[in-house]
């Protein structure tokens, strides 16, 4: 088969890391027999240094045009000094909102192999974690009203969470699928206790979860949760929860798999097409040292191959290409620990493309 791949490498490590998880994709079309097309367009700080503007209209309709998009990470301190809306993470946020991509997964997995990289106490880790966290990625507070003003003690400046029930059925539809096809156990996390966009949350989460009576639901607040994933994670299956609480989670749950380096996510809407990226951002520290983990990348460009291309054997093949490497005690950096083999982010490309099968 043939498929159109728009990549979008980014700042920092950007296009370190995309280009390991290009080269995997291509070996998998070789042994596959699949044909994968990469068109390269310019994203965040990159694209704001060539063009002026974080988003350019080529890129987006690029990605358009495109079977599914494979980002690498956007932003650095270059473009911190930018007003909002030509910042490079506006970028992100253009990008999701003009391609419909609602649903955010991020797998949060921790490998038997990096047991030691684990933050946690090892009878927290038990047989290991595997947690779902289902982001609602296009509503919220990074999409609602924003703005400064002048108020009675000086410049005032907010931020809205705005939730229609249209937003929160959706994406809770998305999360009890997937819990279907997993271990039936669904966490909603909001903060009902205090915010209204919450309360209606909670309540349309409530009615969705009539229609997957095999699935057990339970609640937490945002805050319990946070304590809840370290104390213990286990009691996690699906989490689903809005646009800022599941940033936030998501890299929480990170630590307790390793490194950040080691999460993928996928970005989907209606239909097959996607977006697919690393949770990590561009990692200024390490750009250009030949550092980076790659392995977030290549896990997300596995998913593209799951859940854009309908191709379960190939994905499969780069999760187990993935192990196999981990396995035999390569490792970059940040997953690093005493009497393994330390590795570059090319190395660590090359072997997962050569191990795969
Ligand atoms: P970061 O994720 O870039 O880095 C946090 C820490 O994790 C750093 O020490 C970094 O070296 C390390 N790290 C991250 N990815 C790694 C990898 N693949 N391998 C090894 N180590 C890795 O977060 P930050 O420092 O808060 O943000 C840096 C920039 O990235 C900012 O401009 C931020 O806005 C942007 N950002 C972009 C995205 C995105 O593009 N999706 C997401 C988050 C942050």
């Amino acid at each position: 088969m043939k498929f159109v791949i728009a990549t979008l490498p980014g700042d920092g490590i950007g296009p370190e890391i995309t280009e390991q998880a290009c080269a995997v994709l291509n070996k998998v079309g070789q042994l596959y027999g699949h044909s994968f097309e990469f068109k390269e367009y310019l994203v965040g700080g990159a694209a704001i240094d060539k063009v002026g503007e974080p988003l350019p209209a080529e890129t987006l309709a690029g990605c358009l045009a495109s079977d599914s998009v494979l980002l690498g990470a956007v932003g650095g301190p270059k473009w911190d000094n930018l007003t909002g809306d030509i910042r490079p993470e506006q970028a992100l946020l253009g990008l999701r909102g003009e391609l419909g991509l609602y649903a955010n997964l991020r797998p949060a997995v921790l490998y038997e192999a990096l047991r030691d990289a684990c933050l946690l106490r090892p009878d927290l880790i038990g047989d290991g974690i595997d947690i779902m966290v289902v982001r609602e990625l296009t509503g919220g507070i990074y999409f609602g009203d924003s703005g400064r003003r002048q108020g009675p003690n000086g410049e005032e400046a907010y931020d809205t969470e705005l939730y229609s029930e249209m937003e929160v059925e959706r994406i809770a539809r998305t999360a009890f699928e997937i819990a279907m096809k997993r271990n039936k156990r669904v966490t909603n996390v909001d903060k009902a206790n205090v915010l209204e966009s919450s309360r209606l949350w909670r309540s349309v989460v409530l009615r969705v979860a009539e229609d997957y009576p095999e699935v057990e639901l339970n609640h937490l607040y945002v805050d319990n949760a946070s304590m809840q994933l370290i104390r213990d994670p286990h009691q996690f299956d699906v989490i689903v929860t809005t646009n800022m609480f599941g940033d936030i989670l998501s890299d929480e749950a990170s630590m307790i798999t390793g490194s950040i380096g080691m999460l993928p996510s996928a970005s989907l809407g209606e239909g097959r097409f996607g977006m697919y990226e690393p949770i990590h951002g561009s990692a200024p520290d390490i750009a250009g040292l030949d550092k980076a983990n790659p392995i977030a990348t290549i896990l997300s460009a596995a998913m593209m191959l799951r859940y854009s291309f309908d191709l379960e054997a190939e994905a499969q093949a780069v999760e187990n290409a993935v192990i196999q490497v981990l396995d035999a005690g390569y490792r970059t950096g940040d997953i690093f620990s005493p009497g393994m083999k330390l590795v570059s982010c090319k190395e660590m490309g090359t072997l997962i493309a050569e191990a795969l099968k």
